[in-house]
């Protein structure tokens, strides 16, 4: 069954996909950009889970988190660190993972790319890349991905957030993926659990009034598309 949050999630992503320009070199099969640093909250960890169950693909999944290399901690979440920012404090945003190939790359197909979270979504780029050339990021959706993920954060808050693999792994204790008991090392699932932090509230979008003509359409979009008959801003509300 797919979850309230799930489903807004999904709003989440479409509004997205509906607001972005159509002259993107980004497509499937692309993989340059695709390493271990990766965040993500709970909903979207559930939300690839429930991809990978539902093609019972748990043994490979349960091969590919094996492939994990070192993760950190964050020390901010995305809405902490807008949190220190609005306070007016000196704050850098910090990488969650490693430059490592992310493993569930399948040659140059992501495994998961209809599951893919909002991370993987929002790195987009105007110019194909190479090992030579970087991505192309264009400064609209710079400030777009930060105010969404504050949203999709803020949709999670209280549950986990951190790097993809810390947060799957972390997930791999709940009841519908207890198969990963018999599949993975005991202590990977404790490593999960040990990276990942609390998501926190939106405590206010960063974005300078001139960012606001470009995102503030996509935000409105997001706050107005309808989840069961309520808007997306109502839901975030609790109202
Ligand atoms: S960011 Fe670069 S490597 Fe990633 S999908 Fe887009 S063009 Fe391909
Ligand atoms: S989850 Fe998929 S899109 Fe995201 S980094 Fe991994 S392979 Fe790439």
């Amino acid at each position: 069954m797919i979850s309230l949050h799930e489903k807004v999630l999904e709003g989440i992503y479409d509004e997205f996909e509906r607001w972005a320009d159509e002259s993107l070199a980004c497509k499937k099969g692309c993989a340059t950009c695709c390493t271990q640093n990766v965040i993500i909250t709970a909903v979207e960890g559930e939300r690839i889970h429930r991809h990978v169950r539902e093609n019972g693909k748990e043994e490979w999944f349960a091969a590919a988190l094996q492939q994990k290399a070192a993760t950190k901690k964050p020390r901010l979440t995305t809405n902490g660190f807008a949190e220190s920012c609005l306070r007016g404090e000196d704050v850098s945003p910090e990488s969650y993972g490693s430059s490592q190939p992310c493993p569930f790359l399948d040659g140059d197909c992501c495994s998961i790319y209809d599951a893919r979270p909002f991370s993987c979504r929002c790195f987009v780029s105007t110019q194909t890349c190479s090992p030579g050339v970087p991505a192309l990021i264009g400064e609209k959706y710079l400030s777009a991905s930060t105010a969404v993920m504050q949203m999709i954060e803020h949709l999670g808050q209280g549950e986990f957030i951190g790097n993809m693999l810390d947060v799957l792994l972390a997930l791999c204790g709940v009841s519908e993926n207890r198969k990963y008991l018999a599949l993975l090392p005991a202590s990977m699932s404790d490593q999960g659990l040990a990276n990942v932090v609390k998501a926190r509230p939106l405590p206010g979008f960063l974005l300078l009034e001139e960012e606001m003509e470009t995102v503030g359409p996509l935000l409105h979009a997001i706050f107005a598309h309808e989840v069961e008959g309520r808007s997306i801003e109502d839901i975030l509300n609790n109202r």
